[in-house]
């Protein structure tokens, strides 16, 4: 059984990108620059945007942030992200989500120039992502492919099970399995909560992907012997045994079924780290597509 290393696989993709940026700046192109728009104090975003102000800062981006607060009104944040459309030094941001509930999310997102859209949330760049056209993916079924490509894991002719159809994480990832492309050519189930007889279509699959936000519900009955397991979940839950008071787990019981696959991800250090790391892949292509403009 082989455990898949994102970890191991995001620290060798930021090395490549510190290439290209000590290459680019070489030529007299500056460092792309990644801007980030938060509204409130809510803990997990919070963690998220320090994590993003780390990674750039650790590869060489820029980085800016823009902190609100929970009482900023739709029109301020929508001046705000016009404030970033027009600053040519920014080449991409995002907005952390989930926003408060007196802004609308459909409203913030149409407003985003797709050209910058590195979280790939407008309209525009999901239409281009299911024509196989895609400027950007959404950085986790981004991530989750390039784990698989570079672990020498080739979807093409199995069967993959994706399991969750979010718009961020399920949906996209089955898209971007079945496309007909190098990467893809899967043949792909989507299950959601909805879905009858989840357990044996699971165990139907070769490759199970699993993104359902329920800590360990993925047990060994689940997944068929050599199958490949992907746990795009990511949980804290308490626990009186370890020292900080709670363990991270993804929605695979990892112990239980690591020992009849034939290549699993670890939560943490499988797909999280990967998720970054293609949010800074999205902003380089970026500031190369708006630099060309
Ligand atoms: P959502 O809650 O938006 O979607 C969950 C999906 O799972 C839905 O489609 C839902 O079905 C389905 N589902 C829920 N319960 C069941 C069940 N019992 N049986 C079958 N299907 C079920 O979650 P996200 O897609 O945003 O995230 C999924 C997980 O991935 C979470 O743990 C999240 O923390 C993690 N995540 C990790 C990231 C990373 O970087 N590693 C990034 C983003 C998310 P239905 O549509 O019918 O409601």
């Amino acid at each position: 059984m082989k455990i898949i290393d994102g970890k191991q696989i995001s620290v060798e993709i930021k090395k490549e990108i510190v290439e290209k940026i000590n290459s680019d700046l070489n030529k007299g192109i500056r460092e792309p620059h990644l801007a980030a728009i938060i509204v409130g104090e809510d803990g997990a975003s919070k963690t998220y945007i320090d994590s993003i102000r780390r990674v750039c800062t650790e590869v060489g981006f820029l980085v800016s942030i823009y902190q609100h607060s929970p009482t900023v009104t739709e029109e301020e944040l929508l001046s705000c992200i016009d404030f970033l459309n027009r600053d040519d030094e920014v080449d991409g941001y995002i907005i952390q989500m989930p926003l408060p509930k007196h802004i609308s999310m459909e409203h913030v997102i149409a407003h985003v120039d797709p050209k910058k859209d590195v979280d790939c949330f407008h309209p525009i760049n999901y239409g281009k992502l299911l024509l196989g056209e895609a400027a950007f993916l959404p950085a986790t079924p981004y991530g989750t492919m390039e784990l698989l490509k570079r672990s020498g894991i080739q979807v093409a002719g199995k069967h993959c099970v994706v399991l969750g159809r979010s718009n961020i994480v399920g949906k996209p990832l089955a898209m971007l399995l079945a496309e007909k492309s190098e990467q893809g050519n899967a043949t792909v189930t989507i299950c959601h909560s909805h879905t009858a007889n989840l357990k044996e279509i699971c165990a139907s699959a070769d490759v199970l992907l699993v993104a359902i936000g329920k800590p360990e519900m993925i047990t060994a009955e689940y997944v068929k012997k050599g199958a490949v397991v992907i746990d795009i979940g990511i949980h804290r839950i308490p626990d009186s045994t370890t020292e900080k008071g709670y363990r991270i787990c993804g929605d695979v019981k990892y112990d239980e079924v690591a020992p009849q696959c034939s290549a699993i991800t670890p939560v943490p250090g499988g797909v999280g780290p990967m998720t970054m790391v293609c949010l800074l892949l999205n902003t380089m292509k970026a500031a190369q597509l708006n630099r060309k403009e």
